[in-house]
């Protein structure tokens, strides 16, 4: 007798990014050297003191249930901390503390999404925005994202897809794949034609937010007080503070509808690990000097990569503002965004990731993650180089 599955797990979609790793693994496992810049996460180590603190909250005896909500001190670590950075006053009684940011984008959408209703989201952007929104019976409504905008959303557009099923508009910036930034103009530009849109809530990941160059300022929606009845935040530890694997992550959730993210967090996962959310505190509380180095080497290592993309044949790449991530355009090559992934994979032991991984308007990019060392990165594009004139046309070279 074969299992029947409910009809919506045929909706569910995938990261495309672990698929990639574990085919990078089982080429390297058979001894070919593979230099991995497909997977998302920052290749430093947690810093020291945020380590400890997590060895002594289990020294301590901090082996049981927590609040669902999180420990008290870390909320109020998270409502300081948001403080120090954007000036906002936030309520601890409106964090949530979740097991990575993922939790948050899968509570919120879940929430909202339903047969019949409308959730906005970013395309190309992080592909479990557009999964969650199909899994929950929602119709997902992509926000074109355009190189020739920086990537950045264009708010009348952006308001021009809001229609009376709209419940749920989704936001990034810093975004993953492209590194984009959206000016403040534009984010103050949405806010003014959302304010004709009192039905829609807004979730914005902000998981990038400390992840900026060249002097660009955060644009946080949780500035924006007419946004406060409606306003999800998603953040966290991963990228900020190297702590990918240690599944940690908080949401701000309107006064309203916190109760409801609880409930969720009490049917799916009951609390997070009690001594991450130590480590936690430690990461907030705790000298932010480990954490500004992260985001000087990533501004270096963006340098690199990004000239060495624009001198191979074929391709071209804006400066990304924020992430780290590098969003090329590989029309000029004449091959789809899936074969060079897979050509660079096989033929040249290179993971990175099609464009198309983060939806259809991602066709004729490449996402490269530059959390690798500069030496990685040059031998990367050394490799690619390689590749494109052995398979170009005419073999050309840039001039
Ligand atoms: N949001 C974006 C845009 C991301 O790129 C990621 C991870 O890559 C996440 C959220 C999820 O972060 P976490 O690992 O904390 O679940």
């Amino acid at each position: 007798m074969s299992l029947s599955l409910a009809a919506r797990m045929n909706a569910l979609g995938t990261e495309t990014a672990f698929e990639v790793l574990a085919r990078a693994k089982a080429l390297e496992a058979k001894g070919k050297s593979i230099i991995n810049l497909g997977i998302g996460q920052p290749d430093f180590r947690t810093p020291e003191h945020i380590v400890e603190a997590a060895i002594k909250a289990l020294r301590d005896g901090h082996h049981g249930y927590t609040p669902a909500n999180g420990i008290l001190p870390l909320r109020e670590a998270v409502a300081k901390d948001l403080h120090r950075r954007l000036k906002v006053e936030v309520s601890p009684d409106r964090v949530l503390i979740v097991p990575g940011g993922k939790v948050t984008m899968f509570f919120a959408i879940i929430m909202f999404g339903e047969p019949g209703a409308e959730i906005i989201y970013p395309n190309p952007g992080f592909p479990i925005y557009e999964s969650v929104i199909k899994f929950s019976g929602a119709t997902p409504v992509p926000m074109p994202l355009k190189e020739a905008k920086g990537f950045a959303f264009d708010a009348d557009e952006v308001l021009s897809l809001i229609t009376p099923r709209t419940r749920l508009l989704i936001v990034n910036s810093p975004a993953n794949p492209t590194g984009g930034t959206v000016p403040r103009a534009e984010f103050d530009k949405l806010v003014k034609g959302l304010e004709r849109h009192p039905q829609v809530a807004v979730m914005s990941d902000e998981i990038y937010g400390q992840m900026l160059y060249d002097g660009r300022e955060h644009v946080s929606l949780l500035t924006y007080p007419s946004l406060r009845d409606r306003l999800i935040l998603l953040d966290g530890w991963s990228k900020t503070y190297a702590m990918t694997g240690w599944r940690l992550g908080y949401s701000v959730w309107p006064e309203k509808i916190y109760a409801q993210a609880e409930r969720l967090a009490i049917n799916c996962h009951s609390c997070v690990n009690a001594s991450a959310q130590f480590a936690g505190i430690a990461a907030l509380e705790g000298p932010q000097d480990s954490a500004h180095k992260m985001v000087e080497a990533f501004a270096a290592r963006r340098k690199v990569i990004v000239r060495a993309l624009n001198q191979l044949p074929g391709v071209t790449c804006v400066e990304p503002g924020g992430a780290f991530y590098a969003f090329p355009n590989v029309g000029g090559t004449g091959l789809s965004s899936r074969d060079l992934q897979d050509a660079m994979l096989n033929e040249a032991g290179v993971a990175a990731l099609s464009g198309t991984a983060f939806g259809a308007f991602g066709e004729g990019y490449l996402r490269f993650s530059y959390a690798n060392s500069v030496e990685n990165i040059e031998e990367a594009m050394r490799r690619i180089g390689k590749l494109l004139v052995d398979r170009l046309p005419n073999g050309q070279k840039k001039a």
